[in-house]
């Protein structure tokens, strides 16, 4: 056998598998045998259903993942899970149809369409119009409507409007019956969806960003893949091939077959050179995070620069200082950058100082906890922050001036640990706290529902790539921060400048 046949059998299998497995999620209905004929033993029929999986089209696999979810895991679990199929139908014409009687039209408002002018188009009277609009809580919904927002009009043969339906808000949909010009009859109609948790998967093709908003990811859900969970591991810029893989675990709200939203990423792996990569969201402490899959933090406790994209000008060290003229010590690190660029707070931090500070001019001071401060100085302006507030890794404090003494617009940044200056650039910064205790186990739990469910999908649409690798197995956090060394000052007690 060539290797082009091989490989087009194969596909061929797997397009066979993926049929069935949509026949299965959309008429309930699947020969078992069609299942597990040249299924190479990996899954059964019957794991199928209990996985609840269905396909769409192509690379994009959904899949209905019970019992994973972030914080409300718990009450989530007793409430039935919908599975829909997930190409529904949006809601048409012929279906409203169908619904009551064949009189119903249904009007998309476009762009700068009012209520005004689509009644007129469907020549109803403005009576009618000033009635439908006394209804409480009508004028609200009917005169801000977006472009796309749905209108149905119940308009018979040779008849005047008699019905009219409208959306009141994201929950409720509204029928009004008409007779004449008044209103009749009001119902309320509460709007069904379905939060559906599913697998979407790809290969990284040309653009990791093209590949995956073609499977449903959104935009923000790309940026947490490679700027939060996969930033220290993959270089998304040059490590990456186009047959590297990505599959993530997310929520999806569904209504009236129409998809309304993707929530954030929950699990995400990456396969790169047949290596796997995996992240997990977990609330702890009320705050969601991302953790490896042995419940170490994927953020690093401090970020090396607070600053994106600057040029280090002076490094920590003695110096010349460049106002004064003396032999000084600088006890930080300078990045020039232009006035008004923003300052991230290098770790989370509570605020311990915003103000003028001498030498330093308009100057931060943010307290880590565990010992570890951080300076900013020199700034131009402050961001909305105050003393005893707590403010997250990347919060922009203020930005980048010349205030105090400085010879040209650019931040002076410290790193201290136990009140002792040290070289932020060269130090072993502190790992984050790993999780422990209830909050790992509970972890674990989730972890592994979201890892096997990802890796039943991976199996099927990757299944001529060789099966998914395992995660490695889990390695105990032993990444210790070297016990920092209290700094001796040498000699003469030196001078500490605020160039
Ligand atoms: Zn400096």
């Amino acid at each position: 056998m060539t290797v082009p046949e091989q490989a087009s059998s194969v596909g061929a299998e797997r397009r066979e598998r993926l049929k069935a497995l949509r026949e299965k999620a959309l008429k309930r209905k699947v020969l078992a045998r069609h299942l597990s004929d040249g299924f190479n033993g990996r899954w059964s029929g019957r794991q199928w259903v209990q996985a609840g999986l269905f396909a769409t089209l192509g690379m994009m696999v959904a899949a209905v993942v019970p019992g994973f979810s972030q914080s409300t895991a718990s009450v989530r679990a007793h409430e039935p899970r919908q599975s829909l199929a997930l190409a529904l139908p949006p809601l048409t014409l012929a279906r409203l149809k169908g619904e009551t009687g064949d009189s119903w039209q249904l009007v998309r408002v476009n762009r700068g369409q009012t209520l005004g002018s689509v009644f007129k188009d469907m020549d109803i009277p403005k009576s009618t119009m000033s009635q439908i609009l006394e209804q409480p809580g009508a004028r609200e919904a009917l005169m801000r409507m977006k472009p796309g927002t749905e209108l149905g009009f119940d308009i018979p043969v040779n008849g005047s409007l008699r019905t009219f339906r409208y959306d009141q808000d994201e929950g409720h949909r509204v029928e009004l019956s008409i007779a004449g010009d008044k209103v009749t009859d009001k119902k309320v109609i509460a709007r069904q969806s379905q939060v559906r948790t599913v697998v979407l998967s790809g290969k990284v093709g040309k653009s990791l960003f093209r590949s995956a908003r073609k499977v449903g990811l959104t935009p923000a859900n790309i940026n947490t893949l490679t700027d939060d969970i996969f930033k220290y591991d993959i270089d998304f810029n040059e490590d990456v091939g186009t047959d590297d893989r990505f599959s993530v675990v997310v929520e999806q709200t569904w209504r009236e077959g129409e998809l309304i939203s993707t929530g954030p990423i929950l699990a995400a792996t990456f396969t790169s050179d047949g290596k796997l990569h995996t992240g997990f969201r977990f609330d702890r402490g009320g705050k969601p995070e991302y953790f490896t899959g042995d419940g170490r933090p994927l953020k690093k406790s401090f970020i090396r620069m607070p600053i994106p994209y600057a040029r280090l000008t002076s490094g920590f060290g003695t110096r010349r200082h460049p106002v004064l003229g003396s032999i000084r010590m600088h006890a930080g690190v300078d990045y020039a950058a232009g006035t008004g660029t923003p300052i991230m707070a290098a770790g989370d931090a509570r605020v311990q100082f915003v103000g003028w500070k001498g030498g330093y001019g308009r100057a931060v001071i943010l307290d880590h906890g565990r010992g570890y401060t951080t300076l900013y100085g020199h700034m131009s302006n402050f961001s909305k922050i105050k003393p005893g507030q707590r403010v997250p890794q990347g919060t922009v404090i203020g930005y980048v001036g010349s205030s105090g003494m400085a010879t040209g617009p650019h931040l002076h940044y410290e790193f201290r640990v136990n009140g002792v200056h040290r070289n932020p650039l060269s130090i072993t910064m502190p790992p984050p706290e790993p999780l422990s205790g209830m909050a790992l186990a509970q972890f674990r739990q989730q972890t592994a529902v979201a890892l096997g469910r990802i890796r039943q999908v991976e199996n099927i649409i990757y299944a001529d790539a060789g099966p998914a690798p395992a995660a490695a197995p889990a390695v105990a956090a032993a990444a210790v921060a070297k016990t920092v060394a209290v700094a001796k000052t040498k000699g003469k007690k030196k001078k500490t400048s605020r160039g």
